[in-house]
């Protein structure tokens, strides 16, 4: 398991004061991307106990709740889900009200699909609070978005079943009894 790197105070990944942790390596290769040296699945460092450990301190220190945002290179592919599951259910277990946000060249429908299969997906999309996904598109790139890099990217908030409105079941993606995900773009 590796990861590109840490910004420990990142105040540009999401609002507020965010811990950015970058993956390392990524299958999906959209042409423009701007971090092509986290495409190697050789590159970058290795994602020990320590590794773990220092997040989870820095994730709170001075008593400051940071949002924890994995970006990558590419968290969800089969490579990475493991690391990112780890980061997401510790995270989760000890810190209950730091926002989780996961950026993913992959589509919801396809995250759905896999999670059938790939326990890893289903823990981590149990755990997160927002997911930024699609690939980049060079085509529909726009700067002045909030969280993306391209308009054909969707910003997804999943919530509990208490929290959800008979609205966001007009997206779709209803799911019984674990959470449900509605778009929160333009909110
Ligand atoms: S999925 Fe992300 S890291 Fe991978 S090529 Fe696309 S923009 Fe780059």
């Amino acid at each position: 398991m590796k990861y590109a790197g840490i910004i420990y105070d990142d105040t540009a990944a999401a609002p507020g004061l965010s811990l950015s942790f970058y993956t390392q390596g990524c299958p999906i290769h959209c042409p423009g991307c701007h971090n092509q040296d986290m495409w190697d699945f050789e590159g970058g460092y290795d994602f020990t106990p320590e590794v773990l450990n220092r997040v989870m301190d820095k994730l709170v220190e001075n008593g400051v709740l940071r949002n924890l945002c994995i970006i990558g290179g590419e968290p969800l592919c089969k490579q990475n889900t493991e690391m990112t599951k780890m980061l997401c259910n510790c995270v989760r277990m000890a810190y209950p009200d730091i926002k989780i946000y996961v950026w993913t060249g992959y589509t919801l429908e396809e995250l759905c699909e896999r999670e059938q299969s790939e326990e890893d997906i289903h823990n981590i999309l149990e755990d997160l609070d927002i997911l930024i996904a699609n690939p980049f598109d060079i085509s529909k790139r726009d700067i002045t978005l909030e969280l993306r890099g391209s308009s054909n990217q969707e910003i997804y908030k999943f919530v509990t079943e208490e929290e959800f409105a008979d609205g966001g079941k007009t997206f779709g993606f209803e799911r019984p009894n674990v959470y449900y995900p509605y778009v929160i773009k333009g909110e």
